[in-house]
């Protein structure tokens, strides 16, 4: 029979990171179950500026994410690497089932986060990794010196935009409105910088290239005029990154929590429909989705998973 353990959490980003860590310090016997590496979208952002006391030259999201893991590990949290199948959340024992075997707990704390929305274009799936890219802190270097268009106009886009403008020649934001919807902070920085280019009222409707990416028709989403846009001949492809915003991992939880819009609906002790059972971070419906609201919410599912196993006993 498999162990039961007091917590697991799913997902280890900065919320399913901090669970583990107050759920161990608590002595709470507890596993951290990820799919992939640690962080989630914080893993492939370059730049943590506003994290509090977050001070150091040269801090990045897979180094900031590099000591929560250590931290958690610090205080007792096991790990493993699966993928979770389904689930059965309902009885006193939860039990989560993957690819290695099945994991059995008293509570659960879904952190799994959300992914990036793709950019909605023709062909796009053809092109992902052949010019398309979706992170620019794992991409950027292979466009040194090219130039790159990135799709958003949110925090996300003009932030790794402006990353991206350390190694490409040159770089434009596309954006479906004529203003950004970016913290006039980054906007400020943005306009600022002489190799950062913007395309208003636009969005990539189709790509295209002979194996990599080296054409795109964009669209105005005002006049509706379609414009082609090739690579410049000695380059022979250019690069095309998406950050318009995120999709929530939840489908596993379909029809057995309540959500709206995808996203797992809680109380504000991150409680959802389901004795036991928790969300955390991006994954939940909430208004600001950061690393500083993610970690918080990662706390305080830890401490309600530790009230609630108090008073099984
Ligand atoms: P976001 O704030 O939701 O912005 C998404 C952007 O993509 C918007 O400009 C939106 O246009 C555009 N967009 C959405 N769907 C589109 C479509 N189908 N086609 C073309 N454009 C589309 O997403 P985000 O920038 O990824 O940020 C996600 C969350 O992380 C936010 O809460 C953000 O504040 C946070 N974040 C914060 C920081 C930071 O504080 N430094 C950095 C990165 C991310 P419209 O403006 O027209 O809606």
């Amino acid at each position: 029979m498999s162990k039961i353990y007091d917590v697991i959490v799913l997902g280890a980003g900065p919320s399913g990171l901090t669970a583990g860590l107050y759920a161990g310090r608590s002595r709470l016997s507890t596993l951290i179950i990820e799919k992939g590496q640690d962080g989630g979208q914080i893993a492939i952002t370059n730049e943590i500026e506003n994290y509090p006391g977050q001070q150091l030259e040269g801090e990045s999201g897979p180094s900031l994410i590099a000591r929560m893991t250590e931290q958690a590990k610090k205080f007792g949290a096991e790990r493993v690497s699966d993928v979770i199948k389904s689930v059965e959340l309902t009885g006193d024992v939860k039990k989560l089932v993957g690819n290695k075997g099945e994991y059995l707990a008293k509570t659960v704390i879904i952190a799994t986060g959300a992914f990036p929305r793709p950019i909605g274009c023709k062909n796009e799936a053809q092109y992902v990794g052949k010019g398309i890219s979706f992170c620019a802190t794992c991409d950027a270097a292979f466009f040194e010196d090219f130039e790159v268009y990135v799709v958003g106009g949110g925090d996300a886009a003009v932030e790794e935009a402006m990353y991206l403008t350390k190694f490409a020649r040159k770089v434009t934001i596309i954006h479906r409105r004529d203003e950004l919807r970016a913290a006039k902070s980054i906007q400020e920085k943005a306009f600022a910088n002489p190799k950062l280019h913007f395309m208003w009222d636009t969005v990539v409707d189709e790509v295209g290239g002979d194996e990599i990416l080296s054409k795109m028709v964009v669209k105005n989403t005002k006049t509706g005029e379609l414009t082609t846009i090739e690579a410049d001949e000695d380059d022979g492809m250019f690069g095309l990154f998406g950050f318009i915003g995120l999709l929530p991992n939840s489908h596993l939880f379909e029809g057995v929590i309540d959500m709206e819009n995808g996203y797992i609906k809680t109380d504000d002790n991150m409680h959802t429909n389901i004795p036991g059972v928790y969300a955390a971070g991006d994954i939940r419906v909430k208004s600001l989705r950061q690393v500083v609201t993610a970690a918080a919410d990662g706390a305080i599912a830890a401490m309600q998973a530790e009230h609630y196993i108090a008073n099984l006993k």
